[in-house]
């Protein structure tokens, strides 16, 4: 029995004309005789919905309790969705999180998953044709249910698809394919045929959500193939896999933005041993991440300390930093949530020199200021004003010659 996996996001069902493209999706490969597992998402919007209403409700939502409140929106679309199925004659039923079960840490909000039950999935194959699996939850060792972070429903198909050993896992989205940079925002960008888990790792980690990180990580880690593909639109798709020596070996393969940064400074800061660590242990202690770092060179025994945190996480940053302000010497702490970070992207950099000054000199030819710089051995990041963010990534998209050709 071979058994396919396929992950239809929010966009794919958005409404009941969606949903019956999806259907569409799903007779083919029944047709061929395979069994499937479907992922959903929430409907489009609806998990951004859920979060604003809990704001309105609580300050500080519990988030065990904000984990039971957005994990709705899947199991919505799951009910729809199969209604759908067996309207059509079809076998199949809707699987929430707990009810395989995916079990997580309980790390609520972005929990990470432990295991699926596979013995207690394939056993529902024995009855059904479809199962219909909500995305984007698990539960703890309590039976609590757990959220595995935004876009989390790439991850709970990857992981679906890693426990049944399927060939591939199918994602389908708004997009036919992951390209060299967002073609929401740059028309000219590039339908890439092929790409390797790690590329596709760094432009998830960089801002390009097509894939949640952690999806692209199961991925790597279990070996399973996933084709990006349009639920509204036939084609190949993009391939994430293993590196072959046929892949594009381009220096640059993309461009990705993240506009959920912020910047905060502590001005001052005495410049000795330990002021550093006395600043992120904290921070890390409260689960918040802290991205591009920099220090400036001392001033007379003292000196900036700035980074990034998400936008979501400044209030509490800033509140962790008054509390230590004093004993690091700080004057002030400045924050500004106007900023965005973009990212050139490629595994080719490893063997090329001049790549960051491609980028610094495409970026000064738009009069774009450069506030963080901060690289790796694949990628160059800068952190901007976001104003400058769609003209910034279209700017580098064509300075590293990624147009698509005419
Ligand atoms: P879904 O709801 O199906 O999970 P997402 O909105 O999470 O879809 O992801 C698809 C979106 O990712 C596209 O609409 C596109 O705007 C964005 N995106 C960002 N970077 C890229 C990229 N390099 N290639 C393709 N899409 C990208
Ligand atoms: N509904 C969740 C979100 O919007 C999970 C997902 O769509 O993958 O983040
Ligand atoms: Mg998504």
């Amino acid at each position: 029995m071979e058994i396919i996996v396929q992950k239809f996001g929010g966009t794919s069902v958005a409404n009941l004309e969606c949903m019956q493209k999806v259907k569409e999706k799903v007779l083919k490969p029944l047709k061929e005789g395979k069994k499937v597992a479907i992922v959903l998402s929430a409907m489009a919007g609806e998990t951004n919905r859920l979060i604003e209403m809990a704001k309105k409700w609580s300050k500080y939502p519990d988030p065990a309790e904000m984990d039971v409140l957005v994990s709705t929106g899947e199991q919505v679309s799951i009910a729809l969705f199969t209604m759908l199925l067996k309207d059509a004659g079809i076998k199949a039923r809707s699987l929430l999180g707990y009810q395989i079960p995916i079990h997580t840490d309980r790390d609520f909000g972005r929990a990470r998953i432990l295991d699926i039950d596979e013995e207690k999935l394939r056993n529902y194959f024995k009855y059904y044709d479809v199962l219909v699996v909500a995305g984007f939850q698990g539960c703890d060792c309590e039976n609590r249910i757990t959220t595995l972070g935004r876009g989390g429903s790439d991850t709970s198909a990857v992981a679906l698809a890693a426990a049944l050993k399927a060939k591939v896992c199918e994602i389908y989205t708004d997009v036919d394919g992951v390209y060299t940079t967002d073609p929401n925002i740059c028309s000219s960008a590039r339908r890439i045929d092929k790409i390797a888990y790690d590329e596709m790792l760094e432009m998830a980690s960089m801002g390009a959500k097509v894939l949640q990180i952690r999806s692209v990580e199961f991925a790597k880690k279990y070996n399973v193939p996933i084709l990006v593909r349009s639920t509204f639109k036939d084609g190949p798709g993009t391939l994430v896999t293993k590196e072959d020596p046929n892949m594009e070996a381009a220096m640059v393969s993309g461009i990705a933005y993240d506009k959920d940064q912020a910047r905060i400074t502590l001005v001052d800061v005495y410049d000795r041993p330990g002021v550093a660590a006395n600043i992120f242990e904290p921070i890390a202690a409260a689960g918040i991440v802290v991205d591009m770092i920099v220090q400036n060179p001392s001033r007379n025994g003292s000196t900036d300390m700035t980074f990034t945190v998400p936008k979501g996480n400044v209030e509490e940053t800033v509140k962790i930093l008054k509390k230590i302000k004093d004993k690091l010497g700080a004057k002030e702490i400045l924050t500004d949530t106007n900023v965005s970070k973009v990212s050139v992207i490629g595994v080719g950099m490893r063997n090329h020199a001049g790549v960051a000054a491609i980028a610094f000199s495409a970026l000064k030819n738009e009069n774009i200021n450069i506030m963080i710089i901060s690289t790796s051995e694949i990628k160059i990041s800068c952190l901007i004003k976001e104003k400058y963010t769609e003209l910034a990534v279209r700017t580098l998209h064509e300075a590293f010659g990624l147009e698509k050709e005419e």
